[in-house]
């Protein structure tokens, strides 16, 4: 249920419909938007009487929800949602790249890589510290070395950051250290730990599941911002198909039924989404062409010599190439690509 306020509400009509849903035991949630105030109900147990709530002063209506998703839909809230990340706005108009290494490696790896990405035109960088690897034999990443050398390379070069929280235990240590808290594919249904960053208010990247439909990336969107935290974006990234020749099938499908779905901001993960190096640049352009607010890239210095994710990864000549290409397609679009400085 959506309870839509009148233009001319004052704040006390607003706090007596908040009493009102808290008096039923149910939680109010105010949507911000440009063109009205509303406010979303949610942990009601069945359908919600609309009667009660038209009557009350300053309400314009009150009306039901359709999708099982309610916060993220943009039922609730038409306009774009913007996130902002340091004083960078991600959604809306803007295109934002982020772009680094799929694992911190060392200090010159993560510190080279983060001045050629900014260079060609990333706005944010990427690497992961803690990994969740499919092999327990293979690389787990830096861990807490790994944050203290992201936080390097954000006062060398002032791109922000943005790293994986791969379980509760350490989301504290990695929401000290990064502009952006990366939910992995393998734990969109990790509960616990999307209510543990919907608590947090740092803006949150939430990575589509390996067989998730778009329904249940939205349903795990809304465990977040239910719990207070409203700064998402979602990222498409690939799912698994019968397809084997790449490494996941990127369903750019998803780009404009999410766009419409809902208000939230969406992102595309061209390396994870193929898995093939040559081909990602193809796909970072047909993600913008598709409609989406931004890409994360893997770039390392060394492809071939990566600890991890090496074979999708770009090198810096070939990540500037295809930036040069998405500037294009997102001009064409009318979108505005966002450099630095
Ligand atoms: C990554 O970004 O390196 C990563 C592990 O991504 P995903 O969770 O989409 O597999
Ligand atoms: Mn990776």
């Amino acid at each position: 249920m959506l309870i839509v306020m009148r233009p001319d509400a004052t704040a006390q009509d607003i706090e007596r419909v908040n009493d009102e849903i808290r008096r039923r035991g149910w939680q109010p949630h105010a949507i911000a938007g440009g063109s009205r105030t509303a406010i979303g109900i949610t942990g009601n147990p069945g359908a919600v009487e609309p009667e009660p709530f038209r009557v009350l002063p300053g309400v314009a209506d009150a009306v039901s929800i359709s999708q099982p998703f309610k916060l993220v839909s943009r039922e609730v809230k038409p306009e774009d949602s913007l996130v902002r990340v340091g004083n960078l706005t991600l959604g809306g108009a803007a295109i934002h790249v982020i772009a680094g290494p799929c694992s911190v490696e060392s200090r010159e790896q993560i510190i080279s890589t983060a001045q050629a990405v900014k260079a060609a035109g990333a706005t944010m960088l990427r690497g992961g510290a803690f990994k969740p690897r499919t092999s327990p034999y293979e690389f787990q990443g830096l861990k807490g070395d790994g944050l203290a050398l992201l936080a390097e390379a954000r006062k060398e070069t002032g791109l922000l950051v943005t790293t994986e929280v791969k379980d509760t235990a350490t989301l504290a240590a990695v929401a000290e250290h990064t502009d952006i808290l990366q939910v992995g594919a393998r734990n969109m249904q990790n509960f616990s730990l999307l209510e543990a960053v919907g608590e947090t208010r740092k803006p949150v990247l939430l990575k589509r599941g390996i067989s998730a439909t778009i329904k249940e990336l939205l349903m795990a969107a809304e465990y977040i911002v239910a719990r207070g935290n409203t700064q998402v974006i979602l990222c498409e990234r690939g799912i698994r198909t019968f397809e084997n020749m790449t490494r996941n099938t990127l369903d750019l499908n998803a780009v404009p039924m999410l766009k419409a779905l809902t208000h939230l901001p969406v992102f595309v993960d061209p390396s994870h989404g193929i898995g093939v190096r040559k081909a990602v640049p193809a796909m970072m352009r047909a993600a913008v062409a598709a409609g989406a607010d931004g890409l994360i890239v893997e770039v390392h210095p060394d492809p071939p010599r990566a600890k991890s994710d090496g074979f999708q990864s770009l090198d810096f000549s070939e990540f500037e190439k295809a930036m040069g290409e998405v500037r294009a397609i997102a001009q064409a679009m009318g979108r505005e690509m966002v450099r630095l400085g």
